[in-house]
């Protein structure tokens, strides 16, 4: 479906199989306090021993940058994998010394190995030649299982897939950018975009990319004062961009040629001051008070965006509404969650933070596909040929 290599494709018993997995967890005090990422990993790695791979798991852990972090060591992550797994899972103190060579050799069929934290070496994130070629002799075979390091060219993730020939996706990473591949390709329509969260500005590459692809596209979050400005409507002390102005009256005139339907708020939560505790009120969209700043969306705009989810047959959320960490400010996203969770369309949730408030809300399970890859997922929706993604590639 992705084009990619498939890992059912790939030979892998008696063989040792380096899997770039994406470990980088939350740590609370040495255990790990998410297991989803490892949840997450948990196919690709069963269904290797089942057919007899030797597995040895590479992932980055936080941001050591290039040197060695006590409290990033990836051995209390391999332990949990291992709880995880039902089996043993073993971790060596190094990448590819001395430690992780020996560990590697003593592998039987089927048995799994973490590697220490890659970026405690500062050649994986320079895709140094010989830190990439020292990973690559380590191993046989290839899968890349890490949507969430794809944008990245490093050693792990362009270095070692360049020097074996035998690669492939895993499960997650095949999903991900079939998911993602299908909403940029062959969606089915009406297709809603809704897109939130704090910056214009990181968002501008995929407002773009989907102005050609989306027919109706919801705008909230920050970035919406930055389009209802572009508008010409004042938003008092709300965050505007405007050195963003321009390009977002562009994006609207561009919406407008190509029948793109573009549903700004009607009604906002304002507060004077930005505070969890802050006083707030609901005013309709041209009645901001100057010196008021809008942190949600209104219950009526909620109502008016649930309406174009809810008839979509294909959705894609990236962004908060608001400032949903904070309750007063939270209704405007959990209404969003609510509608996309409701919808009978395909639909998918992509963005670390607004990711999260679906997961926080308990409604992960009711939304086609919760994507685990925030930056890359970004990258992916932008148009962008993903590094990790591209090295898999037959024809690379
Ligand atoms: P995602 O990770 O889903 O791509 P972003 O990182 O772009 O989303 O944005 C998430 C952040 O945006 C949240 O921390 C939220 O508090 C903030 N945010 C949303 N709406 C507003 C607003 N009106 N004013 C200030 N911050 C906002
Ligand atoms: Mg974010």
């Amino acid at each position: 479906m992705s084009g990619l290599p498939q890992l059912d494709d790939l030979e892998v018993a008696g063989r040792t199989v380096l899997v770039r997995v994406d470990f980088n967890v939350p740590l609370d005090g040495g255990t790990v306090a998410d297991d989803l990422r490892l949840e997450e990993s948990l196919p690709t790695v069963r269904r290797l021993r089942e057919r007899g791979a030797r597995t040895v798991l590479m992932s980055h852990l936080g941001r050591p940058k290039g040197k060695v972090v006590e409290d990033l060591r990836l051995a209390p992550v391999a332990a949990r994998f291992g709880e995880l797994l039902g089996a043993p899972v073993q971790a060596a103190s190094d990448t590819v010394g001395e430690d992780a060579r020996a560990k590697v050799a003593a592998l039987a069929d089927g048995d799994v190995l973490v590697l220490e934290n890659l970026r405690f070496d500062p050649r994986e994130e320079a895709n140094d030649p010989e830190f990439a070629a020292a990973l690559a002799g380590l191993g046989q075979a290839y899968v890349d299982d890490a949507f969430g390091a794809a944008h990245r060219a490093h050693a792990s993730v362009v270095g070692v897939p360049e020097r074996l020939d035998d690669v492939a996706a895993g499960d997650l990473l095949a999903r991900e950018v079939g998911v993602l591949s299908r909403l940029l390709e062959d969606p089915d329509r009406p297709f809603t975009a809704i897109l939130g969260g704090a910056k214009v500005s990181d968002k501008l590459g995929v407002l773009d990319n989907l102005l050609g692809r989306v027919d109706r596209l919801l705008v909230g979050g920050a970035m919406c004062f930055t389009f209802i400005a572009a508008s010409g409507v004042s938003v008092g002390a709300s965050r505007v961009e405007q050195d963003r102005v321009d390009t977002v009256r562009d994006l609207l005139a561009r919406a407008e040629e190509r029948g793109v339907q573009v549903l700004l708020p009607v009604d906002v939560v304002v507060t004077r001051e930005f505070a969890e505790d802050a006083e707030a009120e609901t005013v309709p969209v041209d009645a901001i008070p100057p010196d008021a700043m809008g942190l949600d969306i209104g219950p009526e705009t909620v109502e008016r965006f649930a309406a174009r989810i809810t008839d979509a047959q294909t959705i894609l959320w990236n962004g908060p509404m608001g400032v949903f960490e904070w309750e007063r400010f939270a209704a405007g996203t959990e209404g969003v969650a609510r509608a996309v969770a409701a919808a009978g369309g395909f639909s998918v949730v992509g963005g670390g933070d607004s990711a999260a408030a679906v997961r926080k809300l308990g409604l992960a399970g009711q939304v086609s596909h919760v994507s685990t890859g925030g930056g890359a997922a970004l990258e992916f929706l932008e148009g962008t040929d993903l590094p990790g993604v591209a090295a898999l590639r037959k024809d690379r």
